[in-house]
């Protein structure tokens, strides 16, 4: 059998890396940019490091900083107004995420028009947007290497799945310096995001050789280098091992999939604004006890490359030992639970059933080891409290 693989076509990675996004637009053929970002990296000075760049090679870029974490639809809506009005060739999406997935909204949006309803999955983007070049500031997401991009639609509070060819960034500028500013708690959460894209692609029912060969690499770089860059952020070493596992994390999810933590998670980020990568933590120690009779030797194999088990250990020991880690993992990052968060479990009860519908609706449980029912998931959502 074999599989589809969708990749950027040019990929710089390393320290500094992101002086060269000018000779990135030459080779992409492109002369007027707009640098999507949010407040923050204006406030850090990354956007004027990129537009100082852009400037010394003799380009000016305008600025859409509006985006916000956890992009909506109202929010991108501003940037797609600047592409439709505007006479630019490419975006350079800057930031975590957000920014990076609001961009990718923004690209096809802003050429091909609609709501972002229009393009939510099944449907297969493949309509080419402009051609963006993701920038991205947190280890994370690995969303400069997906195929993918989430946005919430406010009003019905859902996160929106979108997935295919158009959401691809041209490039990805891989360039650890820039995480280095990111505080602890952010990267606990982003750290624990790229951990699980590593695992959920293995275990994925669409696992194929290449995606395997991503997300154990992800897995070895991730697993020894989470705790030291939460610890100590200006520890170099720790932070490019983080940036270059969350980008293959990223890799391996997109030519496979996410599963069940990722579909039961979006609601959770939806409804009660937990951000992404702490509500994955919540749900991994829970939803890796449930799924693990079904994918005994994947999972062990988790184990023993993340370094909590070794050869030695059966597949029942290695997977006592990957729970033991993901819940000590867990306490060690101080990863609140929701009532810690200051969910009211009442308002939980209120939306478990809707939570439920849609984490199905999002396809993302049926990739799941082990496939539950609608019930099963409101038992999973329970055992969080
Ligand atoms: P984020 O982009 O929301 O950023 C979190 C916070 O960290 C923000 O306040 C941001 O300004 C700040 N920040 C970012 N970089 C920083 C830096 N270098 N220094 C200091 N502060 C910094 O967080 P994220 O976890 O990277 O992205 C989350 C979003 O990505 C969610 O919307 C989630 O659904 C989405 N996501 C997308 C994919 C995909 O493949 N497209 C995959 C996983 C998650």
């Amino acid at each position: 059998m074999s599989a589809p693989i969708v990749l950027p076509r040019l990929l710089h990675i390393g320290k500094n890396a992101c002086e060269q996004i000018p000779a990135t637009l030459a080779a992409l053929g492109s002369k007027k940019p707009l640098i999507v970002t949010d407040k923050m990296m204006v406030k850090l000075g990354y956007a004027g490091r990129i537009t100082d760049i852009l400037k010394t090679a003799g380009i000016s870029a305008d600025i859409y900083d509006d985006t916000v974490p956890e992009p909506t639809d109202t929010s991108i809506m501003g940037g797609v107004e600047m592409v439709r009005r505007g006479d630019y060739d490419s975006i350079i999406a800057l930031g975590g995420g957000s920014p990076i997935d609001s961009a990718k909204a923004i690209a096809v949006m802003g050429k091909h028009g609609g709501v972002i309803r229009d393009y939510v999955f099944p449907r297969q983007v493949n309509e080419a947007g402009l051609p963006l070049i993701a920038v991205p500031t947190t280890a994370g997401t690995g969303s400069e290497c997906t195929r993918v991009t989430i946005i919430t639609d406010e009003a019905a509070s859902e996160k929106l799945l979108c997935v295919g060819l158009g959401f691809m960034p041209a490039a990805a500028i891989v360039d650890y310096t820039l995480t280095l500013s990111v505080p602890p708690r952010t990267t606990a959460d982003t750290g624990i995001d790229a951990l699980t894209h590593a695992v959920e692609a293995y275990v994925s029912k669409k696992a194929n050789p290449f995606s395997d060969m991503q997300a154990l690499a992800a897995m070895k770089l991730i697993g020894p280098n989470l705790r030291t860059a939460y610890h100590d952020g200006a520890n170099e070493a720790a932070r490019e091992a983080m940036m270059l596992g969350s980008m293959l994390a990223g890799m391996a999810f997109s030519n496979a999939s996410v599963a069940l933590v990722h579909g039961m998670s979006r609601p959770i980020g939806a409804f009660f604004h937990v951000p992404h990568g702490l509500s994955n933590a919540m749900l991994l120690p829970t939803v890796t006890a449930y799924s693990i009779p079904a994918a005994e030797q994947r999972y062990a194999e988790c184990a023993r490359t993340i370094g909590v088990a070794t050869a030695k250990d059966s597949d029942a020991e290695a997977n006592q030992k990957l729970l033991a880690e993901l819940e000590a993992l867990n306490r060690e990052l101080s990863v609140p639970t929701l009532a810690e968060f200051g969910v009211r479990q009442e308002d939980f009860e209120h939306v478990i059933d809707t939570m439920a519908a849609q984490a199905l609706a999002s396809g993302s449980p049926a990739n799941n080891p082990r496939v539950p029912e609608h019930a099963e998931i409101i038992e999973l959502y329970r055992k969080l409290w």
